[in-house]
C-alpha cells in the first residue's frame, strides 16, 4: 500500500505515545486519521494538527481532515460507533493502528485485589480490545471493498519475558500470536501485522526501570517505530508479521525463517524452499579430501588430495554430510602453516596430517541412532575443521540448519558471522557514527559495510580496483576509496578530520597504522586480521607496534581483537539474522563469478583469494553435478 493522499486511517491510543507519533507521521503524507482515546485534551490536540497538517494537501475539501473521538476501547459499543463514525466520513478504511496500552496498575506481585482494577484491567485493553478492533476494522474494511492493513502494537516483552509486568508480557505476547495467525485474511487483501519495540520514550516507558532501559541500549528513536510501522504498511509482501525493533540490533523480523522451519507443517511452504533438484545422496565406498601434511603458509606445497575409506558405522550422536560448496578464507593459509593450533612447532607437526577447510554447505546422507532432529536430505552448513572435502562426519551438535545449500550461505559462515558478531561485540556499534572497513569488497568486508549502513551509520571503505569500488557503491558505501588511484591517508585526512570512529580493520601492516592514526578519540579499531602478512616469503613475523599505548591512552581510543572460534554460542542466531535480511532483500551477497569446481581446484581459490583479484565471497563447488543440476533449473 503506497502512503499517499486521500488514504484514511484509524488509530487507538491516538492521542499520545506511537499513536501519535504515527498520525503525526499519517498527516505528513496527507492521510485522514480518527485519533480514538480516552484523553480529550490530548486528542483533540493531535487531530488538530493532523488536521493543520493535511490542510496542505486538502485544501479545498469541505470534510474534516481529522476526526477526535472520546472513546474507551473496551466498550465495543463505543468502538463500533467510532468505526461507523470514520466511515461514514471518509467513505472506507485503509489503516487500523491498534495502539492503545497500560502497564499493569498495581504490581501483579503485590496485587490483593480481585484483579479488576489491575491486571483485568490490563488483559482488557492490551489484549480483549485489539481482538475487537482487529474484528471491527476487517468488517469495516470489508464493508468498503478495499485492501486494508491493520497493524496491532506488540512490544519486545510479548517476544520475551518481563519480570517487572508479567500480565503486559502475557497481553503483547497474545497480541503477537494472534496476529501471526491472522494470515489467511491476505486473500481477502486484509493485511494484518504487528509491531513490537523494545523501549520508547513514552508515558508507558515511563514505569519501566531506568536500568534495564540503559542495560538494552537506551530508548529507541520514535523514528525508527515509524519507519517500522510504515514497512509493514507499505511492503504487500508482509501479512501476519511480527517486526522487533531495538537499539541494539535494529530491525528484524520473528520469528526467522530458521525459527519458522522448525514449527511449519505446510506442504507447499515446505517445497517451496526446498525447490532444488536433490543430488545423488547414495554413500560411495571412499571419498577425497584435502589434507594438509607439510606446515607452511604455502597452501600449494602444504596439502594434497587423498582418497579415504567412508566408513559405514556412522556413530551414535554424529551425522554424515554431503558436502556441495565449500568457503575460501584467507585463513587457510594460516591454518596450513600450523598457527591455529597452540603449542610448539614439534607438537603441532605431531598433528599431521590434518584435515583442511573451515566451512561447508550440504545436504545430510546418513545419521546417527541417536540424532532424532535431523534426517537425511536436511540442508545444513558446518563450521568445523575438514570443510574441503566430499563428505565430512560430524557430531550433530555441530550442525547448523539453513534453509538452502547455497554459495551465498557459505559467504554468511565464516565471512558472514565474523562481521556481524565482531560489529555488534568488539566494535559495540551503534547508529550515527562514521565506519571505516579495509579489504571491504572481500569475503568478509562486504557484510561489514552493509550491516553499519543498516545500522545507521556513515560507511568509509578501501578496495583495490574499480569493480570493487562499483560493488561498494552499490552495497551503499557513502565514500569509497580504490588505494589504486587514490591515498588512502590523505582521503581520510581532508575528508574525516574528526576521526573515524569504528575501524574493522583487515589488512594488517601499513593499513593497521593509517587505520590507527585516523582513529576518532574514543574510537574503537578492531582488528579482524592482517591478510598482507600472511604470505610473506618467510611467513607471518609479529609486528611490534612502538607508541602504541600512548596513543591508544591519550585518545581514549580502544584497539579489540576479534576471532570468530570464540563466538561459537553466537553462530545461529547471527547466521539467523543474517539470512534473514538476505530472504528480505535487505542485504546483498556478492560471490566472486570466477567458478571453482570439484576438490581438485581448492588450491587455485585459495591462491585466487590471495592474489587480490577476488570480488566478494570465492566459493568452491565441491560436487560440480550438483552445480550442472542447478545450472539447468
Ligand atoms: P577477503 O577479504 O576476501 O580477501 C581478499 C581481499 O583482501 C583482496 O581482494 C584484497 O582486497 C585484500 N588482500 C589480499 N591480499 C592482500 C595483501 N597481500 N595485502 C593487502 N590486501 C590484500 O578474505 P576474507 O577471507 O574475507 O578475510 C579478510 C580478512 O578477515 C583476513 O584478514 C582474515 O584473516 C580476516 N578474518 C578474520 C576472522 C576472525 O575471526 N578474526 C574471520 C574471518 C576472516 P583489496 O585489495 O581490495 O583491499
Amino acid at each position: 500500500m503506497e502512503l499517499k493522499p486521500g488514504l484514511s486511517a484509524f488509530i487507538t491510543g491516538g492521542a499520545s505515545g506511537i499513536g501519535k507519533a504515527l498520525a503525526l507521521a499519517f498527516a505528513k503524507r496527507g492521510i485522514f486519521v480518527t485519533v480514538v482515546d480516552t484523553s480529550e485534551v490530548h486528542g483533540k490536540e493531535v487531530s488538530f494538527l493532523v488536521e493543520k497538517e493535511n490542510r496542505k494537501f486538502h485544501s479545498d475539501l469541505k470534510l474534516p481532515l481529522s476526526l477526535f473521538i472520546r472513546c474507551d476501547v473496551t466498550n465495543t459499543r463505543d468502538v463500533a460507533a467510532a468505526f461507523e463514525k470514520h466511515l461514514q466520513t471518509y467513505g472506507g478504511l485503509d489503516i487500523c493502528i491498534n495502539s492503545a496500552g497500560i502497564a499493569t496498575p498495581i504490581p501483579f506481585y503485590k496485587d490483593k485485589t480481585d484483579g479488576e482494577v489491575s491486571w483485568r484491567k490490563t488483559v482488557r485493553i492490551n489484549l480483549i480490545a485489539v481482538i475487537d478492533c482487529t474484528r471491527l476494522a476487517i468488517q469495516a474494511m470489508r464493508h468498503a471493498g478495499k485492501p486494508g492493513v491493520i497493524l496491532n502494537l506488540g512490544s519486545a516483552s510479548g517476544l520475551y519475558p518481563m519480570y517487572d509486568d508479567p500480565i503486559y508480557s502475557a497481553t503483547k505476547g497474545a497480541v503477537i500470536l494472534f496476529t501471526r495467525s491472522l494470515v489467511p485474511y491476505k486473500r481477502q487483501g486484509i493485511r494484518v501485522n504487528v509491531l513490537c519495540p523494545e523501549f520508547v520514550e513514552t508515558e508507558l516507558a515511563s514505569k519501566v526501570n531506568s536500568k534495564f532501559i540503559e542495560l538494552s541500549g537506551g530508548f529507541l528513536p520514535m523514528e525508527m517505530v515509524v519507519n517500522g510501522a510504515f514497512e509493514l504498511i507499505t511492503d504487500e509482501t508482509k501479512a501476519g508479521k511480527c517486526l522487533w525493533i531495538t537499539k541494539r540490533r535494529g530491525m528484524e523480523y520473528w520469528p526467522t525463517p530458521m525459527e519458522e522451519r522448525k514449527y511449519l507443517i505446510n506442504p507447499s511452504t515446505y517445497k517451496r524452499s526446498f525447490s532444488y533438484t536433490k543430488p545423488n545422496l547414495e554413500i560411495p565406498e571412499s571419498f577425497e579430501k584435502i589434507v594438509v601434511h607439510t606446515l607452511t603458509h604455502n597452501f600449494r606445497n602444504a596439502t594434497k588430495i587423498v582418497r579415504t575409506q567412508l566408513s559405514f558405522a556412522i556413530k551414535p550422536q554424529h551425522v554424515l554430510v554431503k558436502i556441495l560448496y565449500a568457503g575460501v578464507n584467507a585463513s587457510d593459509v594460516n591454518f596450513s602453516s600450523g598457527r591455529y593450533y597452540r603449542g610448539n612447532d614439534k607438537e603441532t607437526a605431531s598433528r599431521l596430517p590434518f584435515d583442511a577447510g573451515f566451512e561447508a554447505v550440504g545436504l545430510i546422507a546418513a545419521v546417527g541412532d541417536s540424532v532424532k532432529d535431523l534426517r537425511i536430505g536436511t540442508p545444513v552448513a558446518l563450521m568445523t575443521f575438514g570443510g574441503y572435502a566430499e563428505f565430512l562426519m560430524v557430531p550433530s551438535k555441530h550442525i547448523l540448519p539453513v534453509a538452502r545449500p547455497d554459495p551465498e550461505v557459505v559467504a554468511m559462515l565464516t565471512s558472514g558471522l565474523t562481521a556481524s558478531i565482531a560489529l555488534e561485540k568488539a566494535a559495540q556499534m551503534e547508529s550515527g557514527k562514521i565506519v571505516l572497513v579495509t579489504a571491504a569488497a572481500g569475503g568478509t568486508g562486504q557484510f561489514a559495510v552493509q550491516l553499519a549502513k543498516l545500522a545507521g551509520n556513515k560507511v568509509v571503505a578501501t578496495c583495490g580496483g574499480e569493480e570493487k569500488a562499483a560493488l561498494l557503491k552499490s552495497l551503499g558505501v557513502d565514500r569509497v576509496i580504490d588505494y589504486k588511484s587514490e591515498n588512502i591517508k590523505a582521503v581520510l585526512k581532508k575528508e574525516f578530520p574528526r576521526g573515524v570512529d569504528i575501524i574493522y580493520e583487515s589488512v594488517g601492516g601499513e593499513m593497521f597504522d593509517v587505520c590507527l592514526n585516523a582513529l576518532a578519540v574514543y574510537g574503537r579499531l578492531i582488528v579482524i586480521g592482517m591478510i598482507s602478512k600472511y604470505q610473506g616469503e618467510h611467513g607471518w613475523k609479529p609486528s611490534n607496534y612502538t607508541g602504541l599505548c600512548e596513543k591508544i591512552l591519550g585518545k581514549s581510543q580502544t584497539v579489540a581483537g576479534f576471532f570468530l572460534v570464540q563466538y561459537a554460542n553466537l553462530w545461529q542466531q547471527h547466521l539467523d539474522r543474517l539470512y534473514d535480511l538476505f530472504s528480505s532483500g535487505k542485504l546483498k551477497v556478492s560471490v566472486d563469478p570466477k567458478q571453482f569446481l570439484g576438490i581438485g581446484s581448492v588450491v587455485e581459490a585459495v591462491e585466487y583469494l590471495h592474489s587480490g583479484k577476488s570480488v566478494g565471497k570465492v566459493v568452491v563447488c565441491i560436487d560440480p553435478t550438483f552445480n550442472q543440476q542447478q545450472a539447468k533449473l
